[in-house]
């Protein structure tokens, strides 16, 4: 069976910027794909190249198996939400979600029934006759991805769905977009920057860094076995020792990540300074500086916290310290 999504050697630079560099990557049909990475890492330039807003420098995109050059956005069975929901405050809800179908030459009662059925589907039954105006952040948004997925497309395209909402509705979304996805049983690939999303939601995430692929895995793979140092430090912060910090503590010569919560106040241990300490409600953080780097560990709610100045005792199992690539 063919890939829902598929980059070929993929590359799309917008004069000497590299925005796309040599990506190569499979997204199967009825995963839940997120693209994470920090601002201008080339995730959103890469959903544009799945919707046929932009065409690759070099490489190619196919969609169900089938090379996409030259084939313009509306003929590829792919929708796109994008991130401010683009909605006409013009017109009431229903008419916004059945937009693409007046387009497409739907009639208006097939029109009607099917927008109320993705209103449903999105959980805002009867909100059909108001204006987006007169919406929340949260409302406007299931209208969004109602408009979208009233297309019936085989892949959902959705750059930073949740980045206008705040923090709570946030959660509740990611809940909420998830079972959507599991219900419809389409193909979701989203676009993020931030980790806890991705990792929340996604089957499986690919990691970008300026322009490339670091990492493709699940969520556990890329929080507990990053490929490299760039993974491990943006994908949950990660202490990163280089080869000779890695020899010190451990005696092997390899680069190394060592996650903050691992980390233990223990008798006998690696000595460590405390350079200082943030509580953070569910755990305290402490900055702590050991063989004259920086190390973060995170003590969970509870323990002694120790004081900015002291010198304490570190420790960790043997299978916390995870040996990876060089950057
Ligand atoms: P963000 O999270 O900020 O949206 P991103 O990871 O989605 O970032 P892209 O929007 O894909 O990053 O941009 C990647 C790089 O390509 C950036 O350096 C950006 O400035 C550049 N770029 C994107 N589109 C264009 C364009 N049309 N013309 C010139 N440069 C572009």
């Amino acid at each position: 069976m063919p890939s829902a999504v598929e980059f070929r050697d993929v590359c799309r630079f917008f004069g000497t910027v590299r925005a796309v560099d040599r990506v190569s990557m499979e997204i199967a049909e009825g995963e839940f794909f997120a693209m994470l990475g920090p601002s201008g890492s080339g995730k959103t330039t890469c959903l544009r190249l799945i919707a046929g807003f932009e065409q690759p420098t070099h490489g190619e995109v196919r969609i169900f198996g089938e090379g996409m050059g030259g084939v313009p956005p509306y003929r590829r069975a792919v929708n796109t939400v994008f991130q401010d929901y683009a909605l006409f405050p013009h017109l009431n809800v229903i008419d916004n979600v059945a937009y693409g179908l007046m387009i497409a030459g739907r009639g208006r009662q097939e029109r009607r029934r099917e927008a109320e059925a993705a209103l449903d589907l999105v959980k805002l039954p009867g909100y059909g006759g108001r204006k987006p105006g007169e919406l929340s952040g949260g409302q406007r948004q299931r209208v969004a991805l109602a408009r979208a997925l009233v297309m019936k497309p085989r892949v959902l395209l959705l750059d930073e769905p949740l980045g206008a909402l705040d923090l709570k509705l946030r959660e509740q979304m990611q809940e909420e977009l998830k079972a959507l996805q599991r219900k419809v049983g389409i193909t979701f690939v989203f676009v993020t920057h931030d980790q806890g999303e991705a990792l929340s939601m996604a089957d499986r995430i690919a990691v970008f860094n300026e322009g490339r692929i670091e990492q493709v895995g699940t969520p556990e793979e890329v929080y507990n076995r990053p490929a490299r140092p760039f993974v491990a430090d943006f994908v949950g912060s990660s202490n990163v020792f280089p080869p000779e910090v890695t020899h010190a503590v451990a005696g092997r010569r390899a680069w190394a990540s060592l996650r903050p919560e691992a980390i233990r106040i223990v008798g006998q241990g690696r000595p460590a300074r405390v350079v200082a300490t943030a509580f953070l409600g569910t755990a305290t953080r402490l900055h702590l500086e050991m063989a004259g780097r920086d190390v973060t560990a995170l003590l969970p709610r509870g323990a002694v916290v120790p004081e900015p100045g002291e010198t304490i005792e570190i420790g960790w199992g043997d299978s916390d310290l995870h040996l990876m690539e060089g950057p």
